[in-house]
């Protein structure tokens, strides 16, 4: 989901990077950001950027695929008889200091190359200049994700109409991610949680066979991609009437999002996001059941740069794409967490996921 000449431009930051870092290669291993730059979708990609020439190595399944989707942005493609690795190596015999993305690539392939490399060659961190040059999205990706956010609160309002009392949490999360096909998703960005009473207390549940039935409230956080782009969104619900803790708890955490949300603007930093939630919730008495930091960009991978935790000093920018998602999970009670999808804009913040954030009940 980018043009050539997007992907052109972003071969040319990288190497404007690699000089800088005065490399005279750089090696991407990161398929995610094989994709960014190349439109390389398949599962196995190797791509070296010199200064004259950019080349993906893939493997003998993908000589099609490699060729059509890399074919805009204008690198060589080159099947590997065995590892890409070994293929990749008699390239590197002109080079000297050759960036890799020390905090992707496997030490397995590091060994590799490491043992295989020229006398006079060597390896050097490239750190996370791909990263960071993803932060901020292009018009076309952000569109990819507007669709990505739609399509997945689509999902979520028709898993909604099928919800039977008595359900299995699995039950819902097959429903929901059944739907996110239907609606044209590639596939859910991430594993559903469904979590119900006790288990919505634990921030990252896993569906198991409870029964969704009774009274309680009901944590839902998913996400699609589309396009290969990511969306994400929690929302709860309630079955039967909530009591006066529950609403009070649900309360506060909104509060906290809103607060959250507001803050976002050109120039903030990513942790005064997260100060602007855990001081509401501080207020009420939740700031230690606020265990995880108030969101992440996300784009091609569902967690990206930046993080909004407190120790992030990332300022903001126009045409980051980030998530919001404050919560407050009591042992034994229950656990609160209301996640939008949201767009830095030049003047400050685009609420990107259209689903109402009222507590629902079933
Ligand atoms: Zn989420
Ligand atoms: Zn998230």
């Amino acid at each position: 989901m980018s043009t050539p000449n997007e992907q052109r431009g972003r071969l040319a930051q990288l190497w404007k990077d690699a000089a800088a870092l005065e490399l005279d290669a750089a090696l991407v291993s990161a398929l995610p950001n094989v994709r960014y730059l190349t439109g390389f979708t398949g599962s196995n990609g190797l791509l070296l950027v010199t200064e004259r020439q950019a080349t993906l190595f893939t493997d003998p399944r993908y000589t099609l695929q490699a060729r059509t989707e890399s074919a805009g942005s204008g690198v060589k493609v080159v099947i590997a008889k065995k590892s890409l690795e070994e293929a990749l190596t008699p390239r590197l015999a002109k080079l000297k200091r050759i960036g890799f993305e020390n905090n992707r690539l496997s030490y397995r392939a590091w060994e590799h190359l490491q043992r295989n490399l020229p006398l006079s060659a060597s390896l050097k961190p490239l750190g996370n200049v791909l990263e960071q040059q993803r932060m901020v999205k292009s018009p076309t990706e952000i569109a990819a994700i507007r669709e990505s956010v739609n399509i997945n609160s689509q999902a979520f309002a028709a898993a909604l109409t099928r919800f039977r009392p008595g359900m299995t949490e699995t039950d819902f999360a097959a429903e929901i991610e059944y739907q996110m096909r239907l609606l044209g998703a590639d596939k859910p960005a991430f594993d559903t949680i469904v979590a119900f009473k006790k288990n919505s207390a634990l921030p990252h549940a896993r569906p198991g066979n409870a029964r969704i039935d009774g009274n309680g409230l009901l944590l839902i956080d998913m996400g699609t991609f589309r396009g290969g782009y990511a969306s994400d969104m929690t929302r709860c619900v309630h079955l039967g009437k909530p009591g006066a803790k529950t609403r009070d708890l649900y309360r506060a955490v909104l509060e906290a999002q809103l607060a959250g949300v507001n803050t976002v603007a050109p120039g903030v930093s990513a942790g005064d996001v997260d100060v602007a939630t855990r001081r509401v919730l501080r207020k009420h008495g939740l700031a230690k059941f606020f265990v995880h930091s108030t969101g992440h960009g996300l784009g091609l991978e569902i967690h990206e740069a930046p993080r909004l935790g407190r120790a992030d000093e990332t300022k903001l920018q126009a045409g980051m794409a980030i998530t919001i998602e404050p919560g407050a999970y009591i042992d034994g009670v229950g656990g609160v967490r209301i996640e939008d999808t949201v767009l830095t804009t030049p003047t400050g913040v685009e609420i990107l996921t259209p689903t109402a954030k009222e507590l629902v009940f079933l």
